[in-house]
């Protein structure tokens, strides 16, 4: 079976993609350093510890396994952290994929499918938002990914590097097997903050202003199921090698839902109200942010199956349950 080297393949959208490669004939060999990434969900392939900025040990990686092309995940992704501490995510996320890019050039492996972001476009004009719109980051993590993009792009020109760069929404939800799912630390996003508030683990959910020019006051998000995500990163992977072209991508499903439609789901998932604490706007949050996602499924077929935000939910809280909530408060 080919291998396919996935950093970050210890972590949330990475190990949902090696069960997909899996799944898909491929051997994942997840390259990790495990410093958000989780050991125990490697289990559709080799491990291999290290880190993306450590050229040598990606190197002997690579010459060991040999893999046909790269899915790179393993990356900083907290907004707030990186307008604090620019520099660490310019270093992780920047200079580590150049080394990363070197190595494959080194060993000929020559197709990188990247998990890039949203963010990249900023506060978008309009909405929803098409490949087209205007890249203009509005903080380092946004412009980190974008960089990664132009040296992708850069790299196709010169050396013929074949790429795709996969922009997502919110990504959220399990396995819906219960096999791997997402387990942050700290946890900011929305989906498993408010399911940790229902369940009591946590006292109360912040929410991040009901003053937005929305229906509900609410933020509004495009929520993509991770398996239909990974099953996406096949795709792309499978469309560069047979020779189709490089990709620039937005993934999502093309449905907006509210901070109040996503809490409201929780409830009836849960069965248990979602204590709520009112706080000011979140920075650097857009109101809407949602995909239009046309072009993925023309060129990939990548139509979302999961779309009900129960469904997302209920993903998330099988995980959650047996994972973080502790067993004395957990509510089943
Ligand atoms: N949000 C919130 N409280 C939280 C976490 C998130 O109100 O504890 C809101 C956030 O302001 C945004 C939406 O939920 O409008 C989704 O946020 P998340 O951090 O999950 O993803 P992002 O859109 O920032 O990538």
């Amino acid at each position: 079976m080919p291998s396919v080297l996935v950093t970050g393949g210890a972590g949330y959208v990475g190990s949902h993609a090696c069960k997909a490669l899996a799944a898909a004939g491929f051997t994942p060999i997840t390259y990790d350093d495990l410093s958000t990434g989780h050991r125990d969900l490697v289990r559709w392939g080799p491990f291999e510890e290290g880190s993306v900025g450590d050229g040598e040990r990606l190197s002997s990686v690579i010459a060991r396994h040999r893999p046909v092309a790269v899915l790179h995940f393993a990356a900083l992704s907290l907004v707030g952290e990186s307008v604090r501490d620019p520099a660490r995510y310019y270093r992780t996320n920047v200079a580590s994929t150049l080394t990363l890019l070197e190595a494959m050039r080194r060993h000929h492996v020559e197709a990188m499918v990247f998990s890039s972001t949203c963010a990249t476009y900023g506060l978008p004009d309009r909405v929803p938002i098409t490949e087209d719109t205007p890249q203009r980051p509005i903080n380092p993590y946004g412009w980190s990914k974008l960089m990664v993009e132009r040296l992708m792009a850069d790299h196709g020109s010169a050396y013929g590097l074949q790429w795709a760069a996969l922009r997502y929404f919110n990504a959220a939800g399990a396995d819906p097997d219960g096999e791997t799912g997402e387990d942050h630390e700290p946890e900011t996003h929305l989906i498993p903050r408010a399911l940790l508030a229902a369940a009591g683990a946590m006292p109360a959910m912040d929410l991040f202003g009901a003053d937005w020019p929305t229906p509900d006051g609410t933020c509004i998000r495009d929520y993509v199921h991770v398996d239909d995500l990974a099953r996406w990163h096949v795709q792309a992977l499978v469309h560069l090698l047979s020779g189709k072209g490089s990709l620039a991508l937005n993934l999502g499903t093309g449905k907006g839902w509210s901070v109040r439609q996503v809490l409201a789901a929780v409830e009836r998932v849960t069965g248990r109200p979602v204590p709520i604490r009112m706080a000011p706007r979140r920075e650097g949050d857009p109101p809407v942010l949602v995909a239009d996602p046309s072009r993925a499924c023309a060129l990939l077929g990548a139509e979302a199956r999961i779309t009900d935000m129960e469904t997302i939910v209920e993903t998330a809280w099988r995980f959650l349950k047996g994972r973080r909530v502790q067993p004395e408060r957990k509510v089943m």
